[in-house]
């Protein structure tokens, strides 16, 4: 195919001839013809987001437009937490962690019951809201932060906890790095009872997110707020 007075000439080895193939020569050419060449030299561009060129924020929102949500999720990286932690919950929010049931989508399980409990399926839903491991770990965070009981039903709710705590700016931060550290601590419990077999309970889990909370915190901001 070449280009002759801004239309294309097809060089065909056999004509389209099924509906299916017309239709893709028509798509084709569509596109074609939205091309204009000139003499520049060539160059790299984020067609997602033109003005500002590249960025993660487009990227995320790319990705997130791909998988045909196109609203943006409610997800607020916390600066005080590492990024692993961030991640993890991120992935959550877009129920992109590998559990049983979300691998068995590609791959066949033996068992999609919860690693924690045995009892439940274990989707992201059971994992992080309604599991027993987790439930005792949020009412842990609660009594923690000096907050009432926490009650959610969606992992999205876990990512809205410090939004509806009736405490100043500076705690919300607080609250919302701990809930982000408390949702990889589980995570991370859940991966070893799966990969190593050891049995992690909610206590350690809270131990865990305790330690580690303060730890990131101290580090990170240079501030005794945790106690
Ligand atoms: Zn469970």
């Amino acid at each position: 195919m070449k280009r002759e007075n801004d239309s294309f000439a097809w060089n065909w080895s056999r004509q389209p001839e099924s509906i299916v193939e017309l239709k893709e020569w028509q798509d084709c050419s569509e596109t074609l013809n939205m091309v204009t060449l000139n003499n520049s030299k060539d160059r790299w561009v984020w067609i997602e987001d033109s003005k500002d060129g590249f960025s993660v924020k487009a990227v995320k929102k790319a990705l997130i437009a791909e998988r045909g949500n196109g609203r943006l999720t409610n997800f607020d990286w916390c600066k005080w937490v590492p990024i692993k932690c961030n991640i993890v919950a991120w992935r959550g929010n877009l129920d992109r962690l590998a559990t049983r049931v979300n691998l068995r989508r590609n791959v066949d399980i033996i068992s999609v019951m919860c690693p924690f409990c045995n009892e439940f399926e274990k989707t992201m839903k059971h994992l992080f809201t309604a599991c027993l491991v987790a439930t005792r770990v949020w009412a842990a965070i609660s009594v923690w932060c000096k907050i009432p009981p926490i009650y959610i039903f969606e992992f999205k709710d876990i990512l809205d906890i410090h939004n509806y705590s009736q405490v100043e700016k500076k705690a919300k931060n607080i609250i919302q790095g701990l809930v982000i550290i408390s949702c990889w601590s589980i995570w991370k419990g859940r991966n070893e009872v799966v990969f190593n077999q050891i049995s992690r309970s909610p206590q350690e889990i809270v131990r865990e997110i305790k330690s580690r909370g303060y730890a990131w915190f101290k580090n990170r901001t240079s501030c005794n707020y945790i106690s």
